[in-house]
């Protein structure tokens, strides 16, 4: 059955129903934002912007203070929201949207005017002159968002753009609106002024037509085939993008590796949230020497985890049917060439209509859909390797590079292994947590992404960086002005020849 059920409404308007991923009954129905209502929001949100930028960084800093204080006091109806849109378990969703979104915005309430304030750097050549940097808004932010973290991942960029100084216009995933909505819900209660966050609902119609209704960034997450599209349109437009994309991550366990462990952490990687995870462990290589040992203890962990609807459970259901006709084509496949079940490998129908086994596959090679495309899924593929060359090999050869995990004793050996991973980011002996690290830069490479987000470079994303180049002594002319004479030219060459010529300047340039 469908999740998302396209309606006509009164006057032509196209509503959305959206049912339960966990007992397909019907949830609620959103609007269909047309493209003249999203140009109508930009335009308010540009109304309210420049006042909002003019707010001193302590007063937006108490409204996402006064935002954490509520979402903390009333954290039984924002989790509510989330586990009805997406059937996760109370401790998952706790885990995965209210725990960082409490750190996000007190993170960056403490933090934004230390990153964003003026900075005056000196000058190393240009001695009479000085330079200021400000850190301008942008102006009106678009933020286009999925399904599978749907309210952190709107909460998480949209407290940076403003916190930054900007205005949002919030697209969240048509398959989690209600979850989505919760950002605007939230802010508005905690005092956010009119037109400063705007939550738009509908399906890739609306967010097309919000890339285009004349932002001025736009961060976009979600699969690689709409980021590309967002891409190409902001081309046109000539604004600046973030994308963050699907992945297809590997984790490489090494012979050194704390077995127990890596086992545990290969479980979490591949499973949590259904394995609808961008970062989830899609790929495992493992070393020979504990290879039958790392593999009976994640087959033994797998089959131990509950599926489930209510009350304690471990995995929850696909979001929607899409995602289990490609858990099932990457299957077919995969054992079509060979890849052998070691535990689950197929729906769960006892539990729900939605649900797929937590699956351990072996005899996996990298021809497989398996290995080359993103299955997110609770699928774990995993590939027996001879040594740290063959599995860093094999974790590279993908289109995607969006995070990776490396399971040794020996830090230095899995940094080394680290630095040699084509991926945004990597995660030692834990499960990628990068996301979940306010300071840590987060964007993917290849496929997975273009741009970074989060922490200092993610905040200042959402400003341009204006630099102020002042004159310190005034003289009537400079150097360099016109008229250009003989006698300028050998000034300028002794300039040359002392600042590049002599150590004294070498050291000063
Ligand atoms: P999706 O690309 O189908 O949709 C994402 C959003 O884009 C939705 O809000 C959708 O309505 C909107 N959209 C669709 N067409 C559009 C268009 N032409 N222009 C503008 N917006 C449009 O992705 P999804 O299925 O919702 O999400 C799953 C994907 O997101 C996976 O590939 C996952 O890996 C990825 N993801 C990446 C990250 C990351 O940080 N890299 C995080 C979470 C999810």
């Amino acid at each position: 059955m469908a999740i998302v059920v396209p309606m006509e409404a009164g006057g032509g308007r196209r509503r959305l129903r959206v049912a339960s991923p966990s007992t397909q009954e019907a949830i609620g129905e959103v609007p269909v934002t047309s493209p003249e209502e999203v140009r109508a929001a930009v335009a308010r949100a540009r109304a309210a912007q420049p006042a909002w930028a003019a707010t001193p960084f302590a007063e937006r800093a108490a409204i996402m203070r006064r935002a954490a204080e509520l979402l903390r006091a009333q954290q039984d109806h924002y989790l509510g929201v989330c586990m009805r849109d997406t059937g996760r378990s109370r401790f998952e969703t706790l885990m995965m949207e209210i725990f960082p979104a409490l750190d996000s915005l007190t993170y960056y309430a403490k933090n934004a005017e230390r990153i964003l304030t003026d900075r005056r750097p000196g000058l190393h050549l240009l001695r009479t002159k000085k330079l200021l940097i400000t850190y301008r808004p942008l102006g009106v932010v678009a933020i286009i968002t999925p399904w599978n973290g749907p309210f952190i991942l709107g909460l998480n960029p949209t407290v940076q753009a403003l916190m930054a100084g900007n205005a949002v216009v919030l697209k969240p995933s048509e398959v989690t609106p209600f979850a989505g909505a919760l950002v605007g819900e939230l802010l508005a209660a905690a005092g956010l002024p009119d037109g400063l966050l705007q939550v738009m609902h509908g399906d890739g119609t609306t967010g097309a037509a919000l890339v285009d209704a004349g932002v001025d960034k736009v961060s976009f997450t979600g699969s690689v085939a709409t980021g590309r599209k967002v891409g190409e349109a902001c081309g046109r437009s000539l604004i600046p993008c973030t994308l963050e994309l699907g992945g297809k991550d590997a984790m490489i366990v090494c012979a050194d590796a704390d077995v127990e462990r890596a086992a545990g952490g290969a479980v979490f990687g591949g499973f949590f949230n259904a394995g609808q995870f961008c970062c989830g462990t899609e790929r495992v290589y493992v070393a020979r020497a504990i290879a039958d040992d790392f593999i009976a203890r994640v087959v033994a962990k797998a089959s131990a985890l509950r599926q489930g609807t209510e009350g304690e459970y471990d995995v929850g259901p696909m979001i929607w049917p899409r995602q289990l006709e490609t858990i099932e084509r990457h299957m077919v496949d995969a054992l079509a060439r060979g890849a052998r079940v070691l535990c689950g490998g197929k729906r769960n129908t006892a539990v729900g209509e939605l649900f797929y086994e937590p699956t351990v596959l072996v005899d996996v090679t990298h021809d497989m859909l398996i290995m080359q495309e993103e299955t997110f899924g609770p699928i774990l593929p995993i590939v027996v390797v001879d040594d740290d060359e063959q599995a860093i090999r094999l974790a590279n050869d993908s289109l995607y590079g969006l995070s990776g995990t490396v399971w040794s004793k020996d830090e230095a050996r899995a940094v080394a292994i680290a630095r040699r991973l084509d991926t945004g980011s990597v995660c030692i002996n834990e499960s990628s947590i990068t996301y979940g690290a306010c300071e840590a830069p987060f964007g993917g490479r290849k496929h997975s992404g273009v741009g970074q987000v989060n922490g200092e470079v993610g905040l200042k994303g959402y400003c341009h960086a204006q630099p102020i180049v002042i004159d310190r002594f005034g003289p009537k002319e400079e150097q360099v002005w016109y008229p250009y004479t003989a006698a300028k030219e050998k000034t300028l060459q002794k300039v040359i020849r002392w600042v590049w010529g002599t150590p004294i300047g070498r050291w000063m340039s």
